[in-house]
């Protein structure tokens, strides 16, 4: 249910529009959520560190500011491939992709398979690849010595992709391969 004129509804209005392929692209004022509140969180992180060190800071704040940037720009990034990877999966079925809008809600619309087993692959390849993503960044935080900058982004975006995958919120991947799997019976 998305009432005309909710503020979900405006977040989501295109500001930037351009072509890639067959897909238009469309970027909202509302995608700017999935930088900011790991932004904001980061902050927190790094500021409770430093307290419990006691070195009265985690820096300037230019660098506790360039350091909440790179960990909101990494999570954003998440939401980049998650809607990248339904894209992929949608031609590598020999689909075509429609659209991909990133805003206060992303999706990605492409031509329907007429398998509907074929679709449920489709809506499971952006959860699975945002996973991957959230790993990789584990473990390149893992060899770089325990980098707690990267340990947490990586958690941060293991935990939205995970989020995706249950269908708490309608219009979510769970929440229509969960409707596809239903109509299966
Ligand atoms: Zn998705």
């Amino acid at each position: 249910m998305h009432p005309e004129g909710s503020a979900v509804e405006w977040l989501d209005k295109p500001i930037i529009t351009f072509g890639l392929g067959n897909a238009v692209v469309t970027l909202a004022a509302g995608t700017i959520i999935f930088w900011f509140f790991p932004a904001l969180g980061w902050a927190a992180v790094d500021f409770g560190f430093s307290s419990v060190r006691g070195d009265g800071g985690g820096g300037s704040p230019a660098a506790v500011f360039f350091y909440s940037a790179l960990f909101g720009s990494l999570a954003w990034v998440g939401q980049l491939i998650h809607e990248f990877g339904h894209a992929l999966a949608f031609r590598f079925y020999g689909q075509r992709v429609e659209e991909i809008h990133l805003g206060a809600r992303n999706w990605t619309v492409g031509t329907a398979p007429s398998l509907r087993s074929t679709m449920i692959k489709c809506l499971v390849a952006g959860p699975a690849v945002h996973i991957v993503y959230g790993v990789v960044l584990l473990l390149i935080g893992t060899v770089a010595g325990g980098n707690i900058l990267l340990l947490a982004v990586g958690s941060v975006v293991i935990f939205s992709a995970l989020v995706g995958f249950f269908p708490l919120v309608p219009g979510s991947d769970g929440a229509m391969i969960r409707d596809l799997r239903r109509d299966d019976r």
